[in-house]
């Protein structure tokens, strides 16, 4: 965490399509009792059909949890969506918005994705908007132009509530990869994305809170987070496991 402007760190699972409710009670069961106490806010993003056990689960505990994705609309004909309203219904303080998964499988573009930023913080979510270079632009040397571009998309659309989101930057070649960005990489983009924020806004950038993502694990959490501007970890595989999620956040 950097110490001057005490942006408290998050450690938020990106559970995926993954989980089964025999499998789930374990997970949040064991995360709610190892939860107190920690240097950092905690949170789980699981399957929308699990929301109502993760509710369950975890209320009055000191885990937050949050959906995957949210529809741009508010409600009708749109098979399959979930809306804004609807995670708010089963008690979610957060949603994940434009990850890379989203991006590649989903054909979510820049304007979906910053719409659905806008829609999650119409509907009192804390958007936890992903950006992240793939393979072939980072060795094309494009890492700053891309990520750039993915989040002015956003910046364009939030007025005056840039304070209230949440970034995550994921290199995409390290996600499910076991391939991590150095400390150092991390840094140098998360302050190239620091940079922007305070641009826009000094106060209210400098408080947002930036979360890598990528294979981070319980080996190397502590020298990722020591990095003054990665104020916590969007986590995937790792988040599946009772022991190494919570070995993560204490190294927070
Ligand atoms: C993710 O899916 O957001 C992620 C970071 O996955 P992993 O930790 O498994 O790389």
């Amino acid at each position: 965490m950097n110490q001057t402007t005490m942006r408290r760190p998050l450690i938020a699972g990106n559970w995926k399509m993954n989980g089964s409710v025999a499998a789930n009670a374990l997970l949040l069961d064991g995360i709610r009792a190892g939860a107190s106490g920690l240097a950092a806010d905690l949170a789980v993003c699981v399957p929308a059909p699990y929301l109502a056990q993760a509710q369950a689960a975890l209320s009055g505990s000191a885990v937050a949890w949050g959906g995957q994705d949210l529809s741009l609309h508010e409600s009708g004909a749109f098979t399959g969506e979930v809306s804004g309203a609807m995670l708010r219904d089963f008690g979610c303080q957060f949603v994940i918005v434009g990850h890379s998964e989203r991006r590649s499988l989903h054909g979510e573009t820049d304007t979906i994705v910053a719409d659905k930023a806008r829609q999650a913080l119409a509907c009192g979510l804390t958007p936890i908007v992903c950006v992240g270079e793939t393979l072939e632009e980072r060795e094309a040397g494009q890492t700053d132009t891309v990520v750039s571009r993915q989040l002015r998309a956003v910046l364009a659309v939030l007025g005056q509530q840039l304070g209230k989101i949440v970034i995550a930057y994921e290199p995409v070649w390290a996600i499910g990869t076991g391939k991590t960005a150095t400390p150092e990489m991390a840094q140098q983009v998360h302050a190239h994305l620091r940079a922007l924020l305070v641009g826009v806004d000094p106060d209210a950038g400098s408080g947002v809170r930036l979360l890598y993502g990528g294979s981070m694990k319980p080996d190397n959490a502590h020298d990722l987070l020591a990095m003054d501007d990665i104020d916590g970890g969007l986590i995937g595989g790792a988040s599946l496991k009772v022991g190494d999620f919570l070995a993560i956040a204490k190294s927070a």
